[in-house]
């Protein structure tokens, strides 16, 4: 008989285990224990679940990156014991987590999948009990001993999203995420059909390591018409600033405007990395294709393609924690390291 899988659920808080403070009424995260007793089913499934709650747990309104290097130690120290893993975090900031974790884990062999709900499990009309369970099938499922999603992901309402992919787009609606650049991984319906051309096999075998240095002297800059030159000045001149992201218009584009231009050369003569990603909810920065984003080609501004925010801040934050040379971190930018960018 084919061993049982086994799972890692990896509590770290969020909406899906809270419940209301009695005297001020706000929603507070609470113990593991709140969630299995509200999801007996969890009983039924015929796999090995074990868990791991964060002390304390915390809305992700909190995480950091000691967030993620303590997700990422969890994950390593259990790796060969489990088949998969789940990892429960609040929905806010739930895409630059499972973006971080794709970026800290080489050679990742089995599936990390992120959930948690936008109703706590203790509610009625909760989304947390079908993101939970399905996201112990999925971290279960296997193809003879190949586990069938051997990815960092996010699964919530029905779809399966590759985690660096992804971003919340709804703050209201259980469909809370959105992967606008790439088609989901899979989707859940009657049956889990799992879109096999997109999923990411390992091509060469190797050991799992943890990257978990992170330098956080990354900034965003977000055009809207009036944006002014003291604001820019000042925020490029903030003392360890290394990295901008750059959230532009449309395709890539920015003011022509001298002053913009003269900013942005002098940060990178000064050493600073900007990278260029679009402010839509989709599509991809093309720089050069018209002659409001040429300058920033010309000024050293690198192309992030269609990165979303998320994957674009905790890929800069991790290539400058690890890597000394600009031009390697350049050139690691402009290429996908796990996915995260066509
Ligand atoms: N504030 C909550 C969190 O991100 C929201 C959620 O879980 O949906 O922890």
């Amino acid at each position: 008989m084919e061993k049982s899988s086994s799972i890692l659920i990896i509590y770290t808080g969020g909406t899906i285990g809270m419940v209301n403070e009695p005297v001020t009424g706000t929603l507070v995260p609470i113990d593991f224990r709140h969630i299995s007793d509200q999801v007996p089913e969890l009983r039924r499934f015929g796999f090995h679940l074990e868990t791991v709650t964060f002390d304390p747990v915390i809305d992700s309104s909190d995480v950091s990156p000691d967030t993620w290097v303590k997700i990422a130690l969890a994950i390593e120290e259990r790796y060969d014991e489990f088949d998969g893993f789940v990892v429960l975090h609040g929905t806010d900031t739930m895409a630059y987590s499972a973006s971080a974790l794709s970026f800290m884990l080489t050679g990742l062999e089995k599936p990390v999948i992120f959930t948690g709900a936008q109703l706590p499990i203790g509610v009625l009309r909760t989304d947390g009990k079908e993101n939970l369970i399905t996201s112990i099938e999925i971290a279960a499922a296997r193809d003879g001993n190949t586990p069938r999603v051997p990815e960092v992901c996010v699964y919530f309402e029905n779809r399966l999203l590759r985690g660096n992919r992804t971003t919340k787009f709804s703050a209201e609606h259980f469909n809370a995420f959105t992967s606008p650049n790439l088609p989901p991984l899979a989707e859940a319906g009657l049956q889990i059909k799992y879109n096999r051309n997109l999923i990411r096999y390992p091509t060469v075998r190797r050991p799992l390591t943890i990257s978990t240095k992170f330098d956080t002297g990354v900034g965003i800059l977000k055009l809207f018409p009036g944006l002014g030159r003291s604001l820019v000045q000042s925020m490029l001149a903030t003392e360890g600033l290394r990295a901008i992201i750059l959230e532009s218009y449309g395709t890539g584009n920015a003011p022509t405007l001298g002053w913009f231009y003269d900013e942005l050369r002098s940060f990178i003569t000064r050493g600073g990395v900007i990278l260029n990603v679009t402010q839509c909810q989709a599509g991809s920065v093309e720089m050069g294709l018209y002659e409001t984003s040429e300058g920033l080609r010309s000024a050293g501004v690198i192309s992030g393609k269609d990165l979303t925010t998320e994957a674009a801040v905790t890929k800069m934050m991790i290539l400058l924690g690890q890597e000394q040379s600009y031009e390697r971190i350049k050139s690691l930018l402009t290429k996908p390291i796990c996915g995260e960018m066509s």
